[in-house]
C-alpha cells in the first residue's frame, strides 16, 4: 500500500508555479535567468568563504582574541542585509514582518503566528510519505529553476585558514556550488534556503557533507536567534531537492529551553541526551572535539533513520552547538486517517519549526485561540510512542556503535530526573524587545 497525503505544498521561489515545460523562446538562456547552463555564463554573486576548522567554542565570543576582524558580518550585514534588500525589491508573497506573533501562556512558551498569506492560491497536492528516500525527478520543482535575483550569495569553505568575502563572485557551475536563497513564503525574518551543491541535483536526504555546512552557516551566524531546521521527505519536506531551511526569530524556541538527561556519549566526546517534558520525543547532540565529528555522529543517525524509512526532523540550535532530532509519524498516522478531525482542520503541518513550538496557524480562530493544550495535542500526535522511540533509539546507537547505559535502559527516561533545568527566560519580554532588529529604525 502506497501512504499519501493532500497538502498545499509552499510556494518557495516565484517560478515554482511554472513548473511545466522548457521554452527556448526568450533567445539567450531560458529566459527567468534561472542558475542552470543557459543563464550561467558570466552570471555573478556575492561568495562568502568560511573557514574549515572550525571548532563550536563557547571560549572565544567571550575571549574575542583569537577572532580576526571578520570581512564581512556574516548574519547582518549579508544574509539579512540582501534578505532585506530582496524585500525591498517585492519579491516575497507578502510582509512576514506584518504577520501577528505571540507567545501562548503556559509553562512551555509556544510561539504562535499568524500567517493567511503563507498558505492561499495553491490547490492541495499529493505527497507520497511512505517513502523517506526518494530519486531526485527533474521534471517536478527544484532550485535549479529559481530566479538569480531569489539566490543572495555563494557558501563554500574557504581554501585556506581564514574567512574570505568576494562581493562579486563568478559562479563556478563545474564545482556546483553551494547557495542560500530567499524563501518567498518567509514564515519569519531572514527566512532563507541552504542548498548544498545547487547544480548537483541531490534529492532531500542527509549525508556527512551537508549536514556540516549546515552546522558551518550557523556557527558563522554566531547567533542563538538564527536555526537551521531540516526536514526529510514523509516528514513534511515538499521539495524532493535536498535543502535546509533557517530564520531569524529572537525568542527562545521551547525545545531549547527543555530540560535534558544524558543517554550515551561517543568516543569523541560527543553527548547525546533525552529532552525530558516535551511532546515530542527527540534527542539532542552536543559536544565532540570538534564540529565534523558531531556532525558526523548526527549524519550517521540521520542516515540510519532515512535507510530505515523512518521519516524526521532536525533543528540546528544555539548557533550549532546543540542539534535536536525528532524521528517523527504524523504524515503516516494522516494517511492511514488516525489524526482528528479538529487537528486536522487547523491544516497546521509540523514540520521542524512546528515541532520545535514555532507554530505557524493560517487561520485567524486558531490564532486567537490558541492554547498550550491544542499546540500540545498537535506536537504528541507527531511524537513516536515511548516504545517505538526506544526502539529507534536503540537502531541508531547500534549505527553509530554507542552503547545506552544501564541506567537508561531500565528506567523511563521521560519521568526520571534531569541532568540540567536551564534558566526560563522571560519570553514575552524577548519577543516585545522585537523579533525584527534590523528593521527598527536607529
Ligand atoms: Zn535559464
Amino acid at each position: 500500500m502506497m501512504l499519501r497525503i493532500k497538502r498545499v505544498p509552499t510556494v518557495v521561489s516565484n517560478f515554482q508555479k511554472e513548473e511545466v515545460g522548457e521554452s527556448g523562446q526568450f533567445g539567450a538562456g531560458c529566459g527567468r535567468n534561472c542558475i542552470r547552463h543557459c543563464c550561467l555564463p558570466g552570471s555573478k554573486l556575492p561568495l562568502y568563504a568560511f573557514k574549515r576548522l572550525n571548532k563550536v567554542d563557547n571560549e572565544k565570543d567571550l575571549v574575542g582574541l583569537e577572532k580576526k576582524e571578520a570581512p564581512v558580518e556574516f548574519l547582518d550585514s549579508l544574509l539579512l542585509g540582501e534578505w532585506e534588500d530582496r524585500m525591498q525589491k517585492g519579491l516575497f508573497r507578502y510582509d512576514v514582518t506584518a504577520c501577528e506573533t505571540k507567545v501562548i501562556p503556559g509553562k512551555y512558551g509556544f510561539i504562535a503566528q499568524l500567517n493567511e498569506g503563507r498558505h492561499l492560491k495553491k490547490r492541495p497536492t499529493e505527497f507520497r510519505v511512505d517513502k523517506v528516500l526518494q530519486p531526485f525527478d527533474e521534471n517536478k520543482f527544484n532550485f535549479t529553476k529559481v530566479g538569480q535575483e531569489e539566490v543572495i550569495f555563494q557558501f563554500e569553505p574557504s581554501e585556506d585558514d581564514d574567512v574570505h568575502f568576494f562581493p562579486n563572485a563568478p559562479i563556478d557551475a563545474d564545482n556546483s556550488p553551494s547557495v542560500v536563497a530567499i524563501n518567498v513564503s518567509p514564515i519569519e525574518y531572514g527566512h532563507v534556503l541552504l542548498i548544498p551543491h545547487v547544480l548537483e541535483c541531490l534529492p532531500q536526504r542527509i549525508d556527512h557533507g551537508s549536514l556540516l555546512l549546515a552546522l558551518h552557516m550557523a556557527v558563522e551566524a554566531a547567533n542563538p536567534y538564527f536555526r537551521l531546521g531540516y526536514n526529510s521527505l514523509g516528514a513534511f519536506a515538499t521539495i524532493n531537492h535536498l535543502h535546509f531551511q533557517a530564520y531569524y526569530l529572537a525568542v527562545p524556541f521551547p525545545i531549547e529551553k527543555a530540560p535534558t538527561k544524558k543517554v550515551t556519549s561517543t568516543r569523541n566526546g560527543v553527548k547525546i541526551s533525552d529532552v525530558l517534558n516535551y511532546p515530542v520525543r527527540c534527542l539532542v547532540f552536543e559536544g565532540g572535539e570538534s564540529i565534523e565529528n558531531l556532525s558526523n555522529v548526527i549524519s550517521d543517525c540521520c542516515i540510519c533513520l532515512q535507510e530505515n524509512n523512518i521519516p524526521f526532523n532536525v533543528l540546528i540550535a544555539d548557533s550549532g552547538r546543540r542539534v535536536f532530532l525528532f524521528p517523527q509519524c504524523y504524515a503516516e498516522k494522516q494517511a492511514l486517517g488516525e489524526v482528528s478531525a479538529e487537528l486536522l482542520d487547523t491544516q497546521v503541518n509540523p514540520a521542524v519549526w512546528e515541532i520545535s513550538g514555532h507554530m505557524v496557524l493560517k487561520r485567524k480562530e486558531d490564532y486567537e485561540g490558541a492554547s498550550e493544550e491544542n499546540a500540545y495535542k498537535l506536537l504528541a500526535e507527531v511524537s513516536l510512542s515511548k516504545e517505538r522511540f526506544q526502539e529507534v533509539k536503540t537502531l541508531m546507537f547500534e549505527a553509530i556503535g554507542s552503547i545506552i547505559s544501564e541506567t537508561e535502559r531500565v528506567g523511563d527516561s521521560l519521568l526520571e530526573k534531569p541532568d540540567i533545568i536551564p534558566p526560563q527566560e522571560d519570553v514575552e519580554d524577548a519577543l516585545n524587545k522585537g523579533s525584527h532588529p534590523a528593521l527598527v529604525p536607529v
